[in-house]
Formats: C-alpha cells, sequence, structure tokens
C-alpha cells in the first residue's frame, strides 16, 4: 500500500490527514506546530523528523501550508520534497497560492520525474472535519486518476479543471466571489443594523431574491450572526487571497478594481488587530467602525 505523506495539519490540513486516516490509508504526518502531529500520531500516523525524511519515504505527499513563500519552500527548498523524493511519485498541492508558483513547482516536479498535481480546496473548515471538502484539480489524466481516491477520502466533490495550473486559477476566481460577497455582506448588513431592521426579516427577504449569496446563507447563519467568530478561514488568508487575485489579475492585464477595494477593506480590518478571526466577522468590523450594534440571531446577543 502506498505511503501517503501530508504536510501542514492546520484548520484544513488537520481533519483531512484525520479522515485520510479513518479510511485506512498509511500516513507520515509534518507540521512545525507539534500539537496536531500528536493528534495524528495517536490515530496511527508515522511521524518522520523532518519534510526530507517524509518525502524519502512518501509515494505521493499532500501539502497544505498556509502560502505561496512557504509552499515553494517546503516543496522545492534545497532541503524540500522534490530534493527527495524518489522517481515517480506525486506531489499534491492543495494550499492556496500564486498560480505562477503551481506553475513553477508543476515544472521542476516534471524535471526530476515526479507527478504533480494542484488540488485547492472548497467549502469551509467545517466541511473538511466531516470529509465533504470539494476540490478543483489541475494535472495529467495520469496523475489526476492515481491521485483521485485519496482525494475522495477526504471530500464528496471532486473536479478535474485541466492541466497543471488550472486548480489554482479556478481556486482564485471562485475566492474573488467568496471574499468580495463577505465584504458586501458586511457593510449591507451594518447599514440593516444602523437602520434598526431585524436581522431574522432582512435575512428572510434577501434569501427570497437574487441579492442573496452562499456566504450569507450557509457560512453566515452559523458563524458571525451565531457570535461564533473562530476561524474558520481567517481575515489574513482572506487578505492574502484577494492579494493574490489583484497580482494575478494585473499579470494578465485585467482590471478588477471591487476586488482591489475590497482587499483594502481586510487590509484594514488586519490593521485593526482582527486578522486572526473568521472572515465572516468583517461584519463586526464594520459595525465597530459606525459604534453600530454588532448582528447577531435573537438569543445569541
Ligand atoms: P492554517 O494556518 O490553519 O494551517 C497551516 C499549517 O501549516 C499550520 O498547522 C502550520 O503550523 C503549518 N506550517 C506552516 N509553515 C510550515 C512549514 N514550513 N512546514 C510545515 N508546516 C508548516 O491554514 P488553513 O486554514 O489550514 O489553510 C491552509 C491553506 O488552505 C491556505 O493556503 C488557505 O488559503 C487554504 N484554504 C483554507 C480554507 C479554510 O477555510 N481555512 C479553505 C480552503 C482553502
Amino acid at each position: 500500500m502506498d505511503l501517503i505523506g501530508f504536510i501542514g495539519l492546520g484548520k484544513m490540513g488537520r481533519p483531512m490527514a484525520a479522515n485520510l486516516c479513518r479510511k485506512g490509508a498509511r500516513l507520515a504526518v509534518y507540521d512545525v506546530n507539534p500539537e496536531p502531529v500528536r493528534e495524528l500520531a495517536e490515530m496511527g500516523a508515522d511521524v518522520p523528523e523532518s519534510v526530507a525524511d517524509l518525502a524519502a519515504r512518501s509515494d505521493v505527499v499532500f501539502t497544505m501550508l498556509p502560502d505561496s513563500p512557504i509552499v515553494e519552500h517546503v516543496v522545492a527548498g534545497a532541503d524540500g520534497v522534490l530534493a527527495h523524493m524518489r522517481r515517480g511519485g506525486v506531489v499534491v498541492d492543495m494550499s492556496t497560492v500564486d498560480p505562477r508558483v503551481t506553475d513553477r513547482l508543476g515544472a521542476a516536479a516534471k524535471e526530476k520525474g515526479i507527478g504533480f498535481a494542484d488540488a485547492p480546496v472548497g467549502r469551509l473548515a467545517s466541511h473538511a472535519d466531516r470529509g465533504e471538502s470539494l476540490f478543483m484539480v489541475g494535472a495529467d489524466d495520469d496523475v489526476f486518476a492515481r491521485v483521485k481516491p485519496l482525494l475522495e477520502s477526504m471530500g464528496t466533490t471532486i473536479h478535474h479543471c485541466g492541466a497543471i495550473g488550472t486548480g489554482t486559477r479556478t481556486k482564485l476566481i471562485n475566492n474573488f466571489l467568496v471574499i468580495v460577497s463577505c465584504e458586501m455582506n458586511a457593510e449591507a448588513i451594518a447599514l440593516s443594523q444602523r437602520f434598526g431592521l431585524s436581522l431574522e426579516k432582512t435575512l428572510e427577504v434577501i434569501h427570497g431574491t437574487t441579492a442573496t449569496n452562499g456566504q450569507l446563507k450557509m457560512a453566515w447563519a452559523t458563524k458571525v450572526f451565531t457570535g461564533d467568530i473562530v476561524p474558520g478561514f481567517t481575515i489574513d488568508l482572506a487578505h492574502k487571497d484577494l492579494s493574490l487575485i489583484v497580482e494575478a489579475a494585473n499579470a494578465a492585464k485585467v482590471s478588477v478594481p471591487v476586488a482591489g477595494v475590497a482587499r483594502e477593506a481586510y487590509s484594514s480590518a488586519r490593521a485593526q488587530g482582527h486578522g486572526s478571526k473568521d472572515f465572516s466577522a468583517m461584519v463586526d468590523v464594520a459595525c465597530e467602525l459606525g459604534a453600530i450594534t454588532k448582528p447577531r440571531f435573537a438569543g445569541r446577543e
């Protein structure tokens, strides 16, 4: 049976690795934070001492890391995955990164006879907990066929978007809409609070028209409106993704003024010290700015 290496056991990676373990995969895990490593070891995962050691032993390596520089360092650095993995292995990066980094990693892997897939993840951390993630995969057909059963242990919906790099690019389009929706929702709901409208009735109206969106309907209903702003997906990561989106659009000579303005709203939230909160808390930031009561469902104030 293949040995699966898993690097990055944060809000997303920890439950995803746990799901692989529960479904019978032979797993080796690595994270700079020892706490989730201990948790996975208790479930039966091997615990190599370094990325190099993990890569040398693994047939397939998944990475679920915060950002582009960290992914590039862990995968393609001097002591990284590609430097130590055997020919014929496969690297699957599930992080949300700059598409140019994905392209570089794909080319570097090919040069070493190692397969590569970008497989960023849609949906929320709570879906990852339940093994209900969605994957958007960029990979050659043979690599896709090899990793699909593993992705099915972590998610319910697997899209093959095309060649290497198409998964990451699809993810940026997805997150453009998600993260900008969040800022729009924050401004609109802060205004409705200032007007003194009932939150429940306002949502009932919105959800019956084309004004609604997935963030407002599915995510906020279980997060900020219940008083839960434990991330989830942080304001810091939302800012990172919008920055990737603005940069990638600019590089492609596509103008994205709304993304640029929204990015600065997240910038401002981070400057005020809110970066580690769930990104649904953007509405609390908007309310604090106007000394407005934060929107909470009745009984959750
Ligand atoms: P996180 O910050 O919770 O987890 C990242 C993990 O990587 C942490 O455990 C950290 O200790 C570890 N790490 C950092 N540097 C490392 C290194 N050099 N070597 C080994 N481990 C290292 O982040 P997350 O929320 O799990 O997100 C991971 C990625 O997935 C990001 O790119 C994010 O944009 C994307 N994503 C997140 C969500 C979400 O809802 N949280 C959803 C979809 C995609």
